[in-house]
């Protein structure tokens, strides 16, 4: 393990299960200090031993990412337990899915807090940390249905297209002072999120897919890793494609 890498904090959001858990685990392989966030302690604190066993700190901080305030205060203690933020995560997010004219304004306002407000009260605070650091790289996880659109997910679309949007802005705003911003789209990935969909969407959805399977949370978090890292120090403002050719 490289020893420069160890002393590197990286936050994770919506780390308690799904994609966050891996990209977790996998950030702690690679040698991360890993401040793993969630809504759920105790799934948090599953992530978190595993976490430990690649010889990494790894501390939990349950919070609600649809709140400003629980995010600066949740990031102003990650900062006071470690010193740094040298990797941010935007991974949390919900589905609360319906056709536009049956889809409430509680179930619309909800996904764009925690799906879209989220990442401005996360990179707000997490930057202004990284700024003085001159070093930072924030990743945000987007969906192909930001990308393309979906029906039946009029509000997830919106908040998921906003966040390729603020991943665009963020870096053209942070890339001097040697901060990258960038987006993964996942496309459909095995996980709770995807398990919900009935055995018709999901036949429907294969159907569609060049590689004719769903992904794995190791295939996203693989691509993270790859942002996280040093190898990709020169890409900013990027959205990544991870959907085994749904589009191309
Ligand atoms: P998941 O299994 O439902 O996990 C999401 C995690 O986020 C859960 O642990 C959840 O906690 C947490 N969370 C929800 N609301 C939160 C909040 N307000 N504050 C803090 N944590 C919160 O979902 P997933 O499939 O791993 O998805 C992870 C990300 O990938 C999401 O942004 C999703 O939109 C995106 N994505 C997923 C797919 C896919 O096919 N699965 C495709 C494209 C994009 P609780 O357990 O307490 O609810």
């Amino acid at each position: 393990m490289n020893s420069e890498i160890t002393v590197k904090t990286a936050i994770i959001t919506g780390a308690g299960r799904g994609i966050g858990a891996e990209i977790a685990l996998r950030l702690a392989g690679d040698g991360f200090n890993v401040a793993l966030n969630d809504l759920n302690a105790d799934a948090l604190a599953e992530t978190a031993a595993k976490c430990r066993e690649q010889g990494v700190a790894a501390e939990c901080f349950p919070a609600d990412v649809s709140k400003h305030d629980e995010c600066e205060a949740m990031i102003k203690k990650i900062k006071e337990r470690f010193g740094t933020i040298d990797v941010l995560v935007n991974n949390a997010g919900i589905t609360r899915d319906g056709l536009l004219a049956r889809m409430s304004e509680e179930n619309y306002d909800l996904v764009i807090a925690v799906n879209q407000k989220s990442v401005f009260n996360m990179m707000k605070h997490c930057s202004a940390v990284m700024i003085k650091q001159r070093s930072g790289n924030i990743i945000n996880v987007s969906s192909v249905a930001g990308l393309h659109g979906n029906a039946g997910q009029f509000n997830y679309s919106a908040s998921k297209a906003a966040v390729i949007g603020m991943t665009k802005s963020a870096a053209k705003e942070l890339g001097a002072r040697g901060i990258t911003v960038n987006a993964v789209a996942p496309g459909f990935i095995q996980t709770p999120m995807t398990d919900a969909l009935t055995e018709e969407q999901k036949q429907a959805i294969l159907n569609l897919i060049s590689m004719k399977r769903y992904g794995t949370v190791d295939e996203i978090a693989g691509v993270v890793s790859f942002l996280a890292s040093k190898d990709a120090s020169y890409v900013t403002g990027q959205t990544i494609e991870i959907s085994g050719g749904l589009t191309m």
